[in-house]
């Protein structure tokens, strides 16, 4: 990978607080989740490349973006294996959490309820992603 993928990204809090807006800190660091359709990347769709907010990592393409109706971005598969699953069972829910391999930022949840071959929905955060538009 072009950016060093398998290296970690690992920082003290107080650091995270520095780099991050407090919206990007709160979903990233805290395992937070943003209002429904209240992201900037709901309804992005532009050609190009959602990389990690924490720390740029290629999270997704906007190929395997599609429009869920649930509110937040939503992806059939990650660009690549830049994302770890957790078993998440917080809200008295049992989800599978989805988190950057290389920062362990949060990102959001993965829901078995997707369109296509992946049968997958990739549910994340707008405040979690930077997208870099292709041009
Ligand atoms: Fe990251």
């Amino acid at each position: 990978m072009a950016d060093g993928g398998e290296q970690r990204m690992d920082l003290p809090e107080k650091e995270w607080r520095e780099r991050l807006s407090p919206e990007q800190y709160h979903v990233l660091r805290e395992a937070g989740t943003e209002p429904p359709f209240a992201g900037r990347y709901v309804h992005n769709h532009e050609t190009g490349e959602y990389r990690c907010a924490g720390c740029g990592e290629l999270l997704f393409t906007s190929d395997s973006k599609y429009d869920s109706g649930s509110g937040w971005p939503s992806f059939t598969q990650p660009a690549a294996s830049t994302i770890v699953e957790h078993a998440d069972t917080s809200h008295g829910m049992r989800r599978v959490e989805v988190r950057c391999a290389k920062c362990d930022g949060h990102l959001g949840h993965l829901f078995p309820d997707g369109p296509g071959p992946t049968g997958l929905r990739y549910c994340i955060n707008s405040a979690a992603l930077d997208f870099r538009n292709d041009k």
